[in-house]
């Protein structure tokens, strides 16, 4: 099943397919395994509620049967807190978040989520509670307003206006031809980088779920609307348990946890304070982005 799944299988392919779900087209789900999918699942539990506890207890995983893509990962998030993933392109950071979805399964250790092992507990109702915030966020060929409606499908139409409001996202919505009612292309090449980052918080703000997984856009932004997007972004993660894959250091230099990871190991974990003071790899990314001016 790994290998069929693997041309869907970067991170923005697979959580598109979770919106296509959620948007009702289940069948995407069965392009997956279902054999294996259903055997999976027969022990696994509906969970109604999360707090955002997440431990990953030695995990080890790896596509097909190569290297260890992730080798004994071990860490803990507290319900609220922010964690960021940091590293090399390669080390792994896509995968641990494609694990915490469920998109696979550890090969070794537990994933617990509440306390409960991940594989106890049903795909549809994990991610139920997950929203995601990623560089090329999925946009349908509708209006404006069903695109942020994805995020909750019973939303008033005065919810998805006050979810725009809070990501920042009203006022330009605001100045299209028919604002809410603007049809987008189903690319979204009608809008900016930035502007599609911020639909995509809207959604998310509209779905208010309790684990968050945001990919930093690497793509220069104009600075005006990186602001809007970095105040949206924060009152979005506000009391919600948050996994970043962070590209620019400085947006996590407040991550509660921080984790570097190279060739599938974590190498090391603190916060931005505790990093700076082992002076190691950290360290040495962050005065290289200072270096090149970045930060
Ligand atoms: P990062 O997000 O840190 O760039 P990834 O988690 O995407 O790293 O990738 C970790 C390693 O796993 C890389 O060597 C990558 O080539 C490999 N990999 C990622 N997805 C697949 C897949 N579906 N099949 C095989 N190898 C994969």
């Amino acid at each position: 099943s790994r290998q069929f799944t693997r041309p869907l299988n970067d991170l923005a392919n697979q959580f598109n397919m979770i919106l296509s779900a959620v948007a009702g087209a289940e069948r995407v789900f069965q392009i997956m395994d279902e054999e294996s999918e259903e055997k999976n699942e027969q022990r696994a539990k509906s969970i109604s509620t999360l707090t955002g506890d997440i431990v990953f207890d030695q995990v080890s995983f790896s596509y097909e049967n190569e290297v260890a893509t992730l080798n004994s990962v071990s860490f803990h998030v507290y319900p609220g807190q922010m964690v960021a993933l940091v590293g090399p392109t390669g080390a792994g950071k896509t995968t641990v978040l494609s694990l915490l979805s469920r998109f696979y399964d550890a090969d070794e250790g537990t994933i617990y989520v509440d306390g409960t092992d991940i594989k106890n507990i049903t795909r549809k109702s994990l991610r139920r509670h997950m929203a995601f915030v990623l560089q090329d966020s999925v946009l349908f060929r509708t209006t404006v307003r069903e695109n942020i409606r994805y995020g909750k499908l019973d939303a008033t139409d005065e919810e998805v206006e006050e979810a725009a409001k809070q990501a920042n996202a009203h006022d330009f919505i605001m100045k299209l031809s028919k604002g809410y009612d603007t049809v987008l292309t189903s690319e979204g090449s009608d809008l900016s980088q930035g502007q599609k980052q911020l639909l995509s918080i809207a959604r998310a703000m509209l779905a208010d779920p309790r684990l968050l997984i945001l990919d930093e856009a690497t793509s220069s932004i104009d600075t005006i609307t990186e602001m809007k997007i970095s105040e949206a972004l924060s009152k979005l993660m506000r009391g919600r348990t948050t996994f970043v894959i962070a590209h620019r250091l400085n947006t996590i230099q407040h991550a509660d946890l921080i984790l570097v990871l190279k060739a599938g190991m974590v190498i090391e974990k603190g916060t931005d304070q505790e990093l700076m003071k082992q002076n190691g790899f950290y360290a040495d990314l962050v005065q290289t982005q200072r270096q090149k001016g970045v930060m």
